[in-house]
C-alpha cells in the first residue's frame, strides 16, 4: 500500500469537485523533513522549534539556530517555511532552563509568555528566522496567543530586529509575514480582531480542544473526553475560518486533526487554505481527497452542525467514510 500511496507523491491535491487544498508538513527535524519533502509536501506548515532548545546544556546561539534555519529554507527550494517560535513549558521543558515548578503547567508560564518576559532570548530566535527568510520563503508564526496586546507586542519586537539587521547591512525578506496559531478559545472569541494584526492563522487544534473541553491532552483516564468531534470545538473551528476570511487572510490547520481522516469534509466545507500534518500522513490524507467532493462535504457539514451531540456527529462523518470507499 506504501508503494500504490508513493504513485500520489506528484499528484496535486485536488477534489473531484476542484477545490485545490494546500498540504504541508509538521516537522520538528531535518529527518522529518526528507520525509515531508518525499511525500511532496507543498511546504512546512509547522516547523517547532523546540528540538533545537532539547538535548544540550543551554540557549542555542544565533549562529547555531540561523543555520539550521538557512538549510531548511533553502532545501525548501522556495516553498514555504512556517517557523514556529519557542513553544516550552506544559509538558516540554528544557534542562538547562530553570522553570518554576506549576501547579498548572498547562496553564502557565510557557510559549509567547515566556518570550514576550525573555525578550533576549526571544529576539536572538528573531534575529535567527528573520535572517534565514533571506534564503527562501519563510513566514513565523506565534504559539498560544490570548491578546490582541501579545501579538502587537510580538510584532513589536520583529520590527526592532528587522532595524537592528538593516543597520548591520545583513539582508532579509521585507514581507516576511508573520502569523499566529489560534488554539485558545479566547483567540477564537476575538479572531476578527486577531486577524486585523497579522497575516494567517493556523489552527492547532491539539490545544484547542484540550482548552475548550478542559481536557488535559496527556491523562490518560479522561483521553475518552478528548474528543475533536465535540459540537463545541466544530463551532470553534467555523467561528475561526469566518473570521480569517471575512478579514481576507489565510488560515490552515496544523493539530492533528488535519491528517484525520475522517475530518477531511469538516476543512473542504469550511474552505480552509492549508492542511499541515505529518509527512507521513501526507500521501493518504491527499489520496483520501481526490475523492472527496467539497460540494457534498458543504451539505455534511451543514448537517453535522445541528447535530447535539459528538456521537451523532461522528457517526454522520463515518457513514460519509463508508459512501465514499
Ligand atoms: C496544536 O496545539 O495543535 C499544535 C499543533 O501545537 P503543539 O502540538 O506543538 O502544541
Ligand atoms: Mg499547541
Amino acid at each position: 500500500d506504501r508503494q500504490r500511496l508513493r504513485g500520489f507523491a506528484n499528484v496535486q491535491p485536488v477534489t473531484p469537485d476542484g477545490k485545490k487544498l494546500e498540504l504541508a508538513a509538521n516537522i520538528s527535524s531535518m529527518k522529518e523533513l526528507e520525509v515531508a519533502l518525499s511525500s511532496g509536501a507543498h511546504g512546512v506548515g509547522l516547523f517547532r522549534t523546540e528540538f533545537l532548545y532539547m538535548d544540550r546544556q543551554r540557549f542555542p546561539r544565533e549562529d547555531e539556530q540561523f543555520d539550521v534555519y538557512r538549510s531548511v529554507a533553502e532545501r525548501l527550494d522556495g516553498k514555504p517555511l512556517i517557523i514556529r517560535t519557542l513553544d516550552v513549558g506544559g509538558d516540554k521543558q528544557l534542562d538547562y532552563f530553570d522553570l518554576p515548578e506549576e501547579d498548572n503547567p498547562f496553564l502557565g508560564y510557557r510559549a509567547i509568555r515566556i518570550s514576550l518576559d525573555r525578550t533576549d532570548l526571544f529576539k536572538t530566535q528573531l534575529r535567527a528566522i528573520v535572517r534565514a527568510s533571506h534564503y527562501g520563503q519563510v513566514k513565523i508564526m506565534y504559539p498560544l496567543i490570548s491578546s490582541v496586546e501579545e501579538v502587537r507586542a510580538a510584532n513589536r519586537l520583529l520590527k526592532e530586529v528587522m532595524q537592528e539587521l538593516r543597520a548591520e547591512g545583513l539582508p532579509f525578506d521585507e514581507g516576511l509575514q508573520t502569523g499566529i496559531m489560534i488554539e485558545l478559545p479566547a483567540a477564537v472569541q476575538i479572531a476578527d480582531l486577531l486577524a486585523e494584526e497579522v497575516d494567517f492563522f493556523s489552527i492547532g487544534t491539539n490545544d484547542l480542544v484540550q482548552f475548550t473541553l478542559a481536557v488535559d491532552r496527556m491523562n490518560e483516564q479522561i483521553s475518552y473526553m478528548y474528543d475533536p468531534f465535540h459540537p463545541a470545538i466544530l463551532r470553534m473551528l467555523r467561528m475561526t475560518v469566518e473570521a480569517a476570511k471575512s478579514k481576507g487572510i489565510k488560515v490552515g490547520v496544523c493539530g492533528e486533526m488535519a491528517s484525520d481522516l475522517c475530518a477531511l469534509p469538516i476543512w473542504l466545507a469550511l474552505d480552509v487554505d492549508e492542511l499541515s500534518m505529518s509527512g507521513h500522513a501526507i500521501l493518504e490524507l491527499k489520496e483520501r481527497l481526490l475523492r472527496t467532493c467539497q460540494q457534498e462535504s458543504q451539505e455534511l457539514f451543514a448537517e453535522l452542525l445541528r447535530c447535539r451531540t459528538s456521537v451523532d456527529i461522528h457517526d454522520k462523518l463515518k457513514a460519509y467514510d463508508a459512501s465514499i470507499q
